[in-house]
């Protein structure tokens, strides 16, 4: 395997990337630039959709539905699926490259998470969608002849996809493969943030002949743009949408008029509990993970930790010092973190870091933009840093900060930290480290939210359900669960 570096350049160098709507890839209308993080030099321009291309999109997947697609089997489509899969592998130092360019995040996570996952949920989705099961019921009769109820999956028709910038092709893919494998066609719409690896997606979906229109990618921003006009399309018959909390709500809005599905993958605001009895080490190895991992970009972050008092001064300490030790720089650097994704976004978690000492904060490491001297300064990098001291009422106790940034507070019995870490409007994760197993089943179930780890953090298995409670969204994806999202099932009543 190639690994990308400065010799081996972004896919996309010197050319604006196209959206691909009904099988053509489509450049013209208006452009937006994407920026390199990690210095933040123009990568390139991007074709930007308006609403007239969406509305082609659409128009694009409903064709489709109605085309050659529509009348193939599972099975076909399924190989088409492990088709994409091969070939996002064939070309995985470019899916890399892609990757690390719009994200800044480092060579290893891009490499070992984020590619191989894009692929492996094609497969994983071609799999489970062969395997499913169907119902069928005998029903008596008053004439005693009988019926038989058996139930047949159908698509939902065109759903649209929306994406976040954190874990780009990832969580793209995580919507795409099982839409597809259902049956579906797709308007696809990854974060104005990274177009890059859905670009190359989208070449990926051409190459190995799934039909026109069964996938299409527009590209371009939220709010008053490609975003928005496809969520209000009246031919999108489902949303399958992934960022954050607040923006859930105004497509909720959008989409309210034709009652289009949902399924929403939210905000969170997660706790980690660290209990006296736990493997130290493992704790604290886990809570470092689960604070900085992708710079702190991870819906599934902790940004609250809560340790029992006899362990809370050490861990503090100890948190503190694995946090200074953390080397920040680009992806070839062999750094622990990369940047965040923007300067916008590194405002956005600054001013947290104000805000924190405002409301009275002890910031025991970090606290600010790091600088370099070099062409990295442009870029938006910013300290991993741990805070102590808040009161739980504190807004940066309460909201998503979405950084490399935990808060970090003691507590003296189990029934206080469970009602500590339930007391938020978010209910994404949990992950509850203890040695006492009656208390670690206990702990987990109590927790309010969709996922709850003990001793381990992001431990995935693409079967379960996933997602989140409250404001962290709207229903269950993973397995049978997308299945069930990315269908409608209906009854066959047949009398015998
Ligand atoms: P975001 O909500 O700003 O954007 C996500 C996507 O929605 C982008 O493609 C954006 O262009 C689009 N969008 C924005 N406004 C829109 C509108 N009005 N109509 C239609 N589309 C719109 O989120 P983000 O900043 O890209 O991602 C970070 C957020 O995502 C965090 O809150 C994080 O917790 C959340 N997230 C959740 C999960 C999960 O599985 N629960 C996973 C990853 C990220």
């Amino acid at each position: 395997m190639r690994s990308p570096t400065a010799s081996d350049p972004y896919p996309f160098a010197n050319q604006q990337q196209p959206c691909l709507i009904g099988g053509e890839f489509l450049t013209h209308g208006k452009a937006f630039t994407n920026i390199n993080p990690v210095n933040g030099a123009v990568l390139g321009t991007v074709t930007e959709a308006d609403a007239a291309l969406v509305d082609r999109a659409v128009q694009a997947a409903r064709a489709a539905l109605r085309g050659p697609w529509g009348r193939m089997s599972a099975a076909e489509r399924c190989a088409l699926l492990r088709k994409v899969a091969d070939r996002i592998e064939a070309r995985f130092a470019e899916f890399v490259s892609a990757e690390i360019a719009d994200t800044g995040k480092t060579l290893k996570q891009a490499s070992s998470l984020d590619i191989p996952r894009g692929a492996a949920n094609f497969r994983a989705y071609a799999d489970l969608a062969l395997a499913r099961p169907s119902e069928c019921f005998e029903t008596a009769t008053p004439d005693g002849r009988g019926a038989l109820n058996y139930s047949v999956h159908k698509p939902v028709g065109v759903v649209a996809v929306i994406a976040p910038w954190n874990l780009p092709f990832l969580l793209l893919t995580w919507k795409v493969a099982p839409a597809l494998a259902c049956g579906n066609t797709v308007v696809a719409k990854p974060s104005e943030e990274t177009p890059s690896s859905a670009t190359l997606l989208a070449q990926v979906m051409q190459e190995v002949g799934v039909p026109p229109g069964v996938f299409n990618l527009v590209h371009g921003f939220g709010p008053d743009s490609t975003g928005a006009a496809l969520t209000a399309h009246p031919g999108v018959n489902a949303i399958a949408f992934t960022g954050e909390s607040a923006t859930g709500s105004a497509i909720m809005k959008s989409a309210a008029p034709c009652v289009k599905a949902l399924s929403f993958e939210l905000g969170g605001k997660n706790a980690a509990i660290v209990f006296a009895d736990a493997d130290f080490d493992a704790a604290l190895a886990g809570t470092m993970r689960s604070v900085f991992a992708n710079t702190g970009q991870v819906c599934l972050c902790s940004e609250r930790v809560y340790v029992e008092r006899p362990v809370y001064a050490r861990f503090v300490e100890a948190l503190a010092q694995g946090a200074r030790r953390l080397t920040l720089g680009g992806p070839f650097e062999g750094a622990d973190m990369g940047p965040l994704i923007s300067r916008g976004h590194r405002d956005k978690v600054l001013s947290y870091y104000r805000l924190a000492r405002e409301e009275g904060a002890t910031v025991v490491c970090g606290g600010g933009a790091p600088s370099f001297g070099d062409e990295r300064d442009q870029g938006a990098f910013i300290e991993p840093t741990i805070l102590t001291g808040l009161p739980e009422s504190a807004r940066c106790v309460r909201e998503e900060i979405f950084g490399p940034v935990c808060h970090v507070a003691p507590f003296d019995a189990e029934e206080e930290v469970v009602r500590m870490a339930n007391d938020t409007r978010y209910g994404l994760a949990a992950a509850v480290w203890t040695s006492n197993l009656q208390r670690a089943h206990r702990v987990a179930r109590q927790m309010e939210v969709g996922i709850a780890w003990v001793n381990d953090w992001f431990l995935r298995d693409l079967r379960t359900p996933f997602g989140g409670v409250k404001l962290s969204g709207i229903g269950r994806e993973g397995g049978a669960h997308s299945l069930a999202f990315f269908s409608e099932p209906m009854n066959i009543c047949v009398k015998l």
